[in-house]
């Protein structure tokens, strides 16, 4: 089989704000770019962001990046890596400032000292000096901070010479036999061509892949596309376990309610009328971190509180709030309730329920964004040559829960961090490696594989049968006999992706096959969730076992690391040790 050859300094596979903050760095210095992306860059994930992004700008009270940390660390629920927690709230402010700088339309204060500043609202989770009142920290440019944050990345791009490869499915990586990275293999979407983009350079922005699950609120293209290759390349994944199922999302369809309708002052509510949040954090309330009010939603429901026919979603009101509060500050709330619950929140409640949102787990990074590997006896090694950042990418800021407003900062903050880490690196190396024919063929192959012209399983029923699966053994609430069932049920599954096929073989714009490459890729994320989910006896952050309900430090204050080969898990420590501050113990939760 034919293929084209391009080669760069850097190849960037994705388009969101990961991806392009990234390529932003690299593109000024004037080093050969290419960002290949499965869709339009400004249709990438990113642009559905609403809320904001959190940093310390202290523009509508007193601040500090030190209590942002404390926060973050917290509601990680003490998994999370204290240096790579140091690292992004210190360079948070900045990080928004550059964005500010280059054209970001953010919301700005209209009253006060610092009017005309940049607008900063509460979100969950966050508190003044180390757990004291709730901090106003998330930066936001109305309810689509995250579609500016991307367009003005996009037109930054556009300015500084980025080469866009735009509907190009990337399928693999190359690696050659040192085990450098060399650059992927992609699919022209619209002609159906292979190519291969050698580059001295790799870095995987794919984003989340939360469309294991059922009820999402991620785009139909989350389909963890970099986790699957890096899987692939018998690399590991880390924590994927934990998955955070945000508490409000529009039942049945998924689409995301903000957090910060409850930043501006709105509540839940259970079929009696009842304000239920208090009961269960009684001090954060509403605004606890995300793991604590979707179970807190949960059980409710379990309790016979839900409302509607089959009592299995809560309510959510902002009325109080006034139309012109409402209209000003969550326009784009208001339209999303409006089209898919057929309430106008101004008027009524609008329906919620916990939905799968965010994955806290991912490619195993350091600070610079390089991808690392567990070494025997020894400090785990960057893999040569390729790089990862954004949602696919686990470094770890999260742990075990994320912040509201803390992953679009994870991205422009590691964004950067690895765009400076790839100039150093292509300094030091100069000359391209050549490209090994083995490696291209096996992709190929596994290409050419769907070509074939019968079979007796379809690709969108194993997907639908795999969300089920994960749906329904590894949700907010997991026990061992539900994910061991959950296991026999998707090996089932993955069985028969053998005997599947697809009907349109043609070449051009040919969106059964994308559709095929994705289920390989989205099978395997969700095998991943399932066996570390079993492994880790505890409740931690978002991962919730009803027969291990409390935290176990002795035993699990530890990363998981998964591998393909054998379901293999390995183990690594969580770095306790921040920067420069001290350590922030691990002590109970409560909001
Ligand atoms: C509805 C919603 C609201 C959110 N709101 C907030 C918020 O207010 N604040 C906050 O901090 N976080 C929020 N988040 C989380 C945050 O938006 C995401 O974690 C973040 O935007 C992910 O960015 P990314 O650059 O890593 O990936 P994405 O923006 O998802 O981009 C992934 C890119 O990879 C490309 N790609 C994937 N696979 C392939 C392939 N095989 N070949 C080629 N290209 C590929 C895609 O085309 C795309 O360009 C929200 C998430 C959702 C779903």
């Amino acid at each position: 089989m034919n293929y084209a050859t391009r080669r760069f300094d850097a190849v960037i596979v994705g388009g969101g704000g990961a991806g392009l903050r990234a390529a932003l760095t690299l593109a000024e210095a004037d080093l050969k770019v290419a960002v290949i992306s499965k869709v339009f860059p400004t249709r990438s994930h990113t642009v559905s962001a609403q809320g904001g992004i959190t940093a310390a700008l202290g523009n509508v009270e007193e601040d500090h990046w030190h209590w942002h940390m404390y926060d973050t660390v917290k509601g990680a629920d003490f998994l999370g890596d204290q240096d790579a927690i140091e690292f992004m709230c210190r360079n948070a402010a900045q990080a928004v400032y550059e964005l500010e700088h280059m054209g970001l339309p953010f919301s700005r204060l209209e009253t006060g000292k610092n009017a005309g500043k940049i607008y900063q609202r509460p979100f969950g989770g966050q508190s003044k000096n180390f757990g004291g009142e709730q901090a106003i920290r998330t930066c936001a440019a109305a309810d689509r901070t995250g579609h500016a944050l991307l367009h003005t990345l996009y037109q930054r791009n556009i300015a500084a010479r980025t080469q866009f490869f735009d509907e190009f499915f990337a399928l693999d990586l190359i690696r050659n036999d040192a085990g450098t990275v060399i650059g992927v293999m992609a699919l022209e979407i619209e002609t159906g061509e292979p190519w291969l983009f050698e580059a001295r350079t790799t870095l995987l922005a794919t984003g989340g892949a939360a469309r294991i699950f059922r009820h999402s609120t991620n785009a139909h293209i989350n389909t963890g596309d970099g986790l699957g290759m890096v899987l692939r390349a018998g690399l590991p994944l880390e924590d994927m376990e934990f998955w955070q199922f945000h508490p409000t999302g529009i039942p049945e369809i998924g689409s995301l309610i903000t957090e910060g309708v409850r930043g501006e002052g709105g509540y839940l509510l259970n079929k009696d009328g009842e304000r239920f949040m208090p009961r269960y954090a009684p001090k954060a309330k509403d605004l606890a971190s995300r793991d604590v009010v979707s179970r807190a939603i949960a059980q409710e429901i379990l309790a016979g509180r839900g409302c509607g026919e089959h009592g299995d979603f809560v309510l959510l009101k902002i009325d109080h709030m006034g139309a012109d509060t409402i209209k000003e500050r969550l326009p784009g709330i208001r339209e999303l309730s409006m089209q898919f619950a057929g309430v106008d929140p101004c008027v009524a409640p609008m329906p919620v329920t916990p939905t799968a949102h965010y994955m806290m787990g991912g490619i195993p990074t350091n600070l610079h964004g390089q991808v690392v590997v567990p070494v025997q006896n020894g400090p785990e090694e960057p893999v040569p040559g390729l790089y990862a950042v954004g949602e696919c990418a686990c470094v770890s800021v999260h742990g075990a829960n994320r912040l509201g407003g803390n992953s679009l900062l994870d991205l422009v903050v590691f964004g950067r961090a690895a765009g400076q880490h790839m100039l150093a690196y292509l300094r030091e190396n100069p000359f391209p490696q050549a490209t090994p024919q083995a490696p291209v063929e096996a992709v190929l192959a596994r290409l050419l594989r769907w070509d074939r012209p019968t079979g007796s399983e379809r690709v969108a029923l194993l997907r639908a049968e795999m969300q089920h699966i994960l749906q329904a053994h590894c949700g907010v609430y997991r026990n061992e006999t539900l994910i061991r069932a959950g296991i026999k049920k998707l090996t089932e599954v993955e069985a028969r992706l053998a005997d599947a096929f697809i009907d349109d073989r043609s070449r051009y714009f040919n969106t059964a096959r994308i559709e095929a490459l994705e289920l390989e890729n989205l099978l395997p994320i969700a095998r991943a969730t399932l066996f570390a989910a079993l492994a880790r006896t505890e409740s931690r952050g978002a991962h919730a076992r009803e027969d291990y309900p409390e935290r176990d430090d002795d035993h699990w204050l530890r990363h998981s690391l998964y591998f393909r080969a054998n379901d293999e898990l390995d183990f690594k420590p969580v770095r306790l040790k921040p920067l420069t501050v001290e350590t922030i113990q691990p002590v109970a939760r409560v909001y």
